[in-house]
């Protein structure tokens, strides 16, 4: 089969096949050629948890200084972390009460990717994403199914990982859940309650952005733009309606647990405040989340732990962009969402994570079914290049290369990489390093045309110059671009 037939007609059993769930255990990737289909690159690229640093040796640092953006000072800083050569990053985790979408998929392929890099430059990452397992919308949705909360919280927590698994993020270093530490929440709300800044109402906490002169310095908001009851119905009884509850008293048929203001269970905010403080003390390098959680999420988190242990820092504050279908937010609210099990169902997981990292992970991506099939050729395009390039190399067998590589083929390897590094470094620019992967993927192809053009089957150093350089390629992009999530290791 040609080439281009067997791109299309991976392409078109990847349209048709159902959701691989639950899927077989990857395959060891021990030979060089491989058998290329949408399920042997989906077991291909299931090599969960391996160390994406150790592609280079560690330590090889790109001559580009890593810049992130920060949204609190609005600006691409050098990313210095706190404890040389280790980081600490805690991300906003999921509220489980219902298949992930896209958005999702958004934001922690985003996070991922940064995972990724950091592992990639040599750090050691200590990264935190939590699970909000309880809240109103679990407690609604679990009555409606008659089901008790925490056990369709924990159902939809697995099904969570799993498209994680799918679109081959990572897994964080710790997953804690709320229900968890509900001990670590009291302590930090009693702690916020000992220095005066919350009050207590007939079981409920509030905290009092009154006594928070220090309120709203992430987002940069002025008071009179804040729209306190956006998220829950405004209660007559706070002092001010931007105070926002850390503690609510239990009502009846819901999940409770003990508190010194009684039964109760935590608000939404102050699980992240108590939870990355466990995790990563009270100063720690990246925090992350979609741009919706500024405000108020963020905000609050920022006051809690502050308001708690005024030394309370995050070095680099980090949102992601949304995704957007006919110009609106994509968003379970609004009933405007694809989850990513339907897309997965269309196209390859891999081919979902391409198309969110071709924007810029501030900038929201347009949904589109085009945007998405062009995706989904540039998957096949990449991955049949990488096979051809191996299978080639793999005709010479165990014999020695003994040719050395053109130097044209050399600089371009060598520029590609730096390249990739230096867009990588600039605030994650993922769009650029993909547009950069293109070269060495031409690259391939014209070694490969080159090879096909010889009469003789015979082995020339001609012919092995250029299956050295097609090698030299394949193997260097196998290695480098792992360390963005966009190949699989
Ligand atoms: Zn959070």
């Amino acid at each position: 089969m040609s080439r281009s037939r067997r791109i299309l007609a991976c392409a078109a059993a990847a349209v048709s096949s159902p959701p691989r769930l639950p899927r077989a255990p990857p395959l060891p990737s021990t030979s060089r050629a491989r058998l290329f289909s949408p399920s042997s690159l989906a077991h291909e690229m299931a090599e969960e948890g391996r160390s994406v640093g150790e592609e280079e040796p560690r330590g090889k640092r790109p001559a580009a200084e890593l810049r992130l953006f920060d949204t609190r000072t609005k600006a691409a800083v050098p990313f210095r972390p706190r404890v040389e050569g280790k980081v600490a990053m805690y991300v906003c985790g999921v509220t489980p009460y219902d298949y992930s979408h896209v958005g999702h998929a958004r934001a922690y392929v985003a996070f991922d990717v940064l995972f990724r890099y950091l592992k990639y430059l040599g750090y050691e990452v200590n990264y935190v994403r939590n699970f909000t397992d309880i809240d109103d919308k679990i407690i609604k949705r679990a009555n409606e199914a008659g089901e008790d909360a925490l056990s369709l919280s924990s159902r939809f927590i697995d099904e969570f990982h799993r498209d994680m698994y799918e679109l081959q993020c990572l897994p964080p270093t710790h997953e804690p859940r709320v229900t968890k530490h509900i001990e670590q929440i009291i302590d930090l709300i009693t702690k916020i309650m000992d220095n005066g800044k919350a009050y207590t109402i007939e079981g409920d906490v509030y905290f009092s952005v009154d006594n928070f002169p220090d309120y709203l310095s992430l987002s940069g908001r002025k008071v009179d733009q804040n729209r306190p009851g956006t998220r829950v119905a405004v209660d007559a009884r706070k002092r001010n309606p931007a105070d926002f509850a850390l503690w609510k008293s239990a009502k009846e048929g819901e999940p409770s647990w003990e508190s010194p203001w009684g039964r109760g269970r935590p608000g939404w905010h102050i699980e992240c405040s108590a939870m990355s403080a466990h995790y990563l003390g009270n100063i720690f390098d990246i925090h992350g989340g979609g741009k919706d959680l500024i405000f108020p999420h963020h905000e609050n988190e920022l006051a809690q732990s502050q308001a708690a242990y005024p030394e309370s820092e995050v070095k680099c504050w980090m949102h992601n962009g949304f995704v957007n279908k006919d110009g609106q937010k994509m968003a379970k609210a609004d009933k405007n969402f694809f989850t990513i099990r339907d897309i997965i169902s269309l196209y390859h997981p891999m081919a979902l994570r391409l198309f969110l990292m071709r924007t810029h992970y501030r900038s929201d991506v347009n949904h589109s079914d085009t945007a998405l099939q062009f995706a989904s050729g540039r998957l096949y395009y990449i991955y049949q290049t990488l096979h051809d390039g191996e299978e080639t190399v793999s005709l010479y067998g165990e014999h020695k290369l003994e040719n050395s590589i053109p130097a044209d083929d050399q600089k371009l390897i060598e520029e590609n990489r730096s390249n990739f590094l230096e867009k990588m470094s600039d605030d994650l620019h993922t769009t650029a390093a993909l547009d950069h992967l293109m070269v060495p993927l031409r690259a391939i192809n014209n070694n490969l045309s080159d090879l096909k053009a010889f009469a003789t089957k015979a082995r020339t150093p001609e012919k092995e110059t250029i299956t050295e350089a097609a090698a030299a390629a394949t193997e260097k992009t196998r290695r480098l671009y792992p360390s963005s999530g966009c190949l699989a290791e």
